[in-house]
């Protein structure tokens, strides 16, 4: 799927998610934050300049952001700006009720703020015995693969890591090399450890 489906996924389907910053010791502090609106540049929510969170959004420009719903997941690392209260109107439209926490022109005292740059990770476990995982990327953000994968080369293709795997997501290639299926798999880390030549690594 691709960055924008996810993206609406926040919005339309979780809509209230939890945002972490840090508080003046360095450490991690969250709250519920509503995801107002979504376009192709990324997501808005607003908060008002009283609270804490509004100067941490401007000290930091950075956030972390989990989400879920119906055994769904999302998760995404990025950056923030401030883009006072430009998209205000269409966030009320959008979503009624924020006229009745802020009737009228009390409105004043919020300012929008877009997510325009990072990395996303998706989680189904629905059906549990077949999960269901993907990354994405907003903006500029660099290509993240996630996960473990095997390196051909060390691959000595004795299939121990097939025994092991709870998602039966590693199969053998026609050349008898071992290959994991990310999509599927759970990042727990078994098959790294009882490979017999290292050949499975995970990348951050
Ligand atoms: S990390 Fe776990 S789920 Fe992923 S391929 Fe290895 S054993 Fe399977
Ligand atoms: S356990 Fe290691 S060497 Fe054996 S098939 Fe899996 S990746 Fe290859």
């Amino acid at each position: 799927m691709d960055t924008v489906y996810y993206l609406k996924m926040l919005v339309k389907d979780f809509h209230s998610v939890v945002m972490a910053t840090l508080n003046d010791e360095g450490r991690p502090e969250t709250r519920v934050i509503d995801l107002m609106l979504y376009d192709e540049q990324g997501l808005y929510f607003l908060t008002a300049k009283g609270k804490n969170f509004y100067h941490q959004l401007q000290e930091q420009g950075y956030i972390s952001l989990s989400g879920t719903r119906d055994k769904q997941a999302v998760r995404f690392d990025g950056f923030v700006r401030n883009i006072g209260q430009e998209k205000l109107a269409e966030i009320f439209i959008e979503n009624p009720y924020m006229a009745k926490i802020y009737p009228e022109n009390t409105r004043q005292a919020l300012e929008v703020f877009q997510i325009y740059q990072g990395t996303g990770e998706y989680f189904d476990i629905s059906n549990p015995s077949h999960i269901e995982r993907d990354d994405f990327i907003l903006g500029d953000a660099e290509t993240h693969a996630c996960g473990y994968r095997v390196n051909e080369d060390a691959c000595i293709g004795c299939q121990k890591c097939l025994s092991v795997c709870p998602q039966h997501c590693i199969s053998i290639r026609p050349n008898g090399k071992a290959v994991i299926d990310r999509h599927h798999c759970l990042s727990c880390g078994r098959c790294a450890e009882i490979c017999p030549v290292q050949a499975i690594t995970k990348s951050i």
